[in-house]
């Protein structure tokens, strides 16, 4: 697993409270808000960044959008950004592969 956060969270060396989880990714509440829902979708495997995509891995991203409709369905958001920061000079601090979803609304069911 990688030797982020990210990693640590999802190999339960750093307790978090899943929204979400299967056998490709997780979803948990960003720990800085900057929208009244503001969720992370995160595979588990260690994928850096969208630069360091390997073929086959477009499944993965795939399913995390799969996750993130999922999850704005069951918030019944009208609308939402995805987001994904791409490198350092994109915004990206943490080097594990993570989706934001970000809307002004919020149902918070959890
Ligand atoms: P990025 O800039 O795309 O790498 O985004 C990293 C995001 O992870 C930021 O929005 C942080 O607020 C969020 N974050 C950092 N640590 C945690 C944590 N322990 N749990 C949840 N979100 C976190």
């Amino acid at each position: 697993m990688s030797d982020t956060i990210f990693g640590k969270i999802i190999s339960g060396e750093i307790p978090a409270d899943f929204l979400y989880e299967d056998e490709i990714a997780i979803a948990l509440k960003d720990i800085n808000p900057r929208a009244k829902t503001h969720l992370l979708i995160i595979p588990k495997k260690p994928i850096a960044s969208i630069i360091e995509l390997e073929e086959g891995d477009e499944k993965i991203v795939g399913h995390l959008v799969r996750v993130a409709k999922q999850l704005a369905e069951e918030r019944k958001l009208p609308g939402y950004k995805l987001q994904i920061n791409v490198g350092k000079e994109g915004g990206q601090e943490i080097f594990h592969l993570h989706l934001h979803l970000l809307s002004d609304y919020s149902n918070d069911i959890r």
